[in-house]
């Protein structure tokens, strides 16, 4: 049985149409899935009975149930969504001046190993499907009855070692939520081959750096990826990805007390951030009971010296400090 959620473009039509459905019936399911969010065909009231009972027979609309909803007083709610094979994934939505965001997972588990992350715990499983990726946003804009104006694909997993389907998914925003790519951000470690190949889709999506630390000694310390690929080497890919693109790079940068907070770490960034053209956005450690890390004492001096050197810069607003909001602490403290 074939998911709708699984189809691209003008495929359902084409499905639809080989099962003997007039291929206006696609744009009929797609209006009542992805508008009204109505995921079953018995509710689809402009087809007729007879072919709703027919739909059964070859399609079906199956998304994650929900496992568990935390919501914090700020307004954002993070959800915990258990997939059709019983694993578990995260997502996130949060409300700001300029509208609302979800936080996408894009696959189960993540096997890049930073030090600071809970979604790296216990590893990776699987890579999400497009249907499961589309899912996330389907069940957010349902459950909180608002429209999602940006996404974010830095929930857990490294979208780029998911890349055909990140690709596919991408590519249906527009059809699908009436999205630009311009508000869409895909988060990366720092996959250098793949930030290549990102360049030349020609997506237009704002790229986001996992940068965390200014050389390859630091990096190595919190970053496995770093032993893959050197500072150097990101930054050359930065540089062709914004030439390519003329999207903006950013830089995310958790400030970590005493690890990467310091003078010469202002200082290295500075000239990371003029080369690739790049703005920082800092951010305050979430402190989990998985790791040592702790929030940095410096995170304004550490902003203003930036500013002061001419780099664009902000402090990530902490959001949901009172539930389970770092990236994959939900998911590993509902499976202890
Ligand atoms: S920060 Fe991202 S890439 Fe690193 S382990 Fe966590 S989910 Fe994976």
């Amino acid at each position: 049985m074939v998911n709708v959620l699984n189809f691209k473009k003008d495929e359902l039509k084409e499905y639809l149409e080989q099962n003997g459905f007039k291929k206006f019936r696609a744009d009929q399911i797609n209006n009542w899935v992805y508008d009204k969010k109505i995921f079953d065909f018995n509710e689809m009231t402009n087809i007729s009975k007879k072919e709703r009972e027919e739909l059964y027979g070859i399609l079906n609309i199956s998304l994650p149930s929900i496992a568990k909803v935390q919501q914090s007083v700020d307004g954002t709610v993070k959800f915990l969504l258990k997939l059709i094979d019983d694993n578990l994934i995260e997502c996130v939505f949060m409300s700001y001046d300029y509208g609302n965001t979800i936080c996408i997972s894009t696959q189960v588990g993540c096997r890049m190993g930073c030090k600071f992350c809970a979604s790296t715990v216990n590893g990776f499983l699987r890579n999400l499907e497009l249907c499961e990726l589309l899912a996330q946003i389907l069940i957010v804009e349902k459950y909180t009855n608002k429209k999602i104006n940006r996404i974010v694909l830095m929930g857990t997993g490294e979208p780029l070692y998911n890349y055909e389907n990140i690709i596919s998914f991408i590519g249906e925003m527009k059809n699908k939520f009436g999205m630009s790519n311009r508000h869409i951000t895909l988060s990366t470690c720092g996959i250098v081959p793949k930030i290549y190949d990102l360049a030349r889709e020609n997506l237009s999506i704002n790229l986001a750096i996992s940068l965390h630390a200014v050389n390859d000694e630091k990096r190595k310390k919190i970053m496995p990826v770093a032993y893959s690929y050197s500072i150097s080497e990101l930054i050359d890919a930065c540089i062709y990805y914004f030439e390519n693109t003329k999207r903006r790079i950013s830089f995310e940068y958790l400030l970590i007390d005493g690890m990467n907070d310091g003078d010469d770490d202002v200082k290295e960034l500075v000239d990371l951030c003029k080369r690739a053209k790049a703005h920082v956005n800092i951010i305050p450690v979430n402190e989990i009971k998985e790791n040592d890390f702790r929030e940095s004492k410096k995170i304004n001096k550490f902003y203003g010296d930036l500013l002061k050197n001419g780099i664009n810069a902000t402090i990530r607003q902490k959001k949901g400090v009172d539930i389970d909001a770092a990236c994959g602490q939900l998911r590993l403290s509902y499976s202890k």
